[in-house]
């Protein structure tokens, strides 16, 4: 059985066809309409010609899923409002595509698709699941028996807003304080400036520097994996899940960011010292991939 998964971005729009239990069978990545209403027509001309070019009848597609990068209405399968796409405002894509394709489509945001991809991948078939993307923000998504959570506006699981420092930096949110503003890449990159780093500074050059034997970088990403940490022992006490997965591109340094943050959660989370079931902690297993796989399963949510 196959399905589709769409991962609209600011920039590209990533497409996948993706068969059993998230095996891609072509994917493709296509720069995004400037204009938001196009989307529909454009995420069309994509399935046809990935099916083109897989040559898999349309028939043989069981359904296709939509993660979109802001608010979606996933009842009515509407994107509401992107805020980083222009005029990407209450669009009907869900029905435009299955008028098309005579085919099931679904929706829902960039980082509940993440999150479903990462559950999906996982060996642990664990029944709660928090999955956490360290990016240019913190995002999140949160499975509890085996559902998405997604809340009365389907905009649960925003957990790069949870505030760990009162009147702490400013966030696009309008509060201060916010998780992401200090466990983000994107406050990474400012610590690390604001030790006296210059140039072209990213999360890579900072974690690149700290292998190289640079003093200061070990020490800049030494606070920000406490930052990090902080709050994932936070969702340790709150869901106390089977599994966190932590992901997003900087996840690919692996254990330097695992360890630090385990061995964290693990001393300060609240749990009965005599039992041996912990949360276990671990990085991405599909990266860049996980939104569009992700978007292929949602069919197993609606
Ligand atoms: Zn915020």
């Amino acid at each position: 059985m196959k399905n589709i998964g769409i991962d609209i971005g600011g920039t590209f729009i990533k497409a996948a066809i993706v068969e059993g239990r998230g095996k891609i069978v072509l994917s493709s990545k296509t720069p995004t309409p400037k204009n938001g209403q196009e989307i529909p027509k454009k995420v069309i001309e994509i399935i046809e010609e990935l099916t083109g070019k897989a040559k898999i009848d349309i028939s043989e597609i069981k359904s296709v899923g939509i993660g979109v990068p802001g608010v979606c209405d996933t009842k009515k399968g509407t994107i509401v409002n992107c805020p980083n796409i222009e005029n990407c405002k209450s669009i009907e894509i869900c029905k435009c595509i299955s008028q098309r394709f005579g085919v099931d489509a679904y929706i829902d945001n960039d980082a509940n698709c993440a999150a479903l991809g990462e559950y999906t991948v996982s060996d642990m078939k664990s029944e709660s699941f928090v999955f956490v993307t360290l990016g240019t923000g913190v995002g999140g998504g949160i499975i509890l028996g085996g559902r998405l959570l997604r809340g009365i506006n389907s905009a649960a699981g925003e957990v790069g807003h949870i505030v760990i420092k009162q009147n702490g930096e400013r966030c696009n949110c309008g509060r201060r304080g916010c998780w992401e503003r200090y466990a983000s890449v994107t406050a990474l990159v400012r610590q690390a400036k604001e030790a006296g780093f210059t140039g072209n500074v990213s999360g890579r050059s900072i974690f690149a520097d700290r292998a190289k034997g640079n003093k200061k970088a070990d020490e800049v990403i030494k606070q920000w994996l406490e930052y990090v940490a902080e709050g994932i022992c936070d969702m340790v006490n709150i869901f106390q899940p089977e599994e966190i997965v932590i992901g997003g591109g900087i996840s690919r340094e692996g254990n330097i960011i695992l360890e630090p943050v385990a061995e964290f959660a693990q001393k300060y989370s609240i749990k009965d010292t005599n039992s041996k079931r912990n949360t276990k902690i671990r990085i991405s297993k599909l990266f860049n991939d996980a939104g569009v796989v992700g978007a292929s399963f949602l069919y197993t949510q609606n």
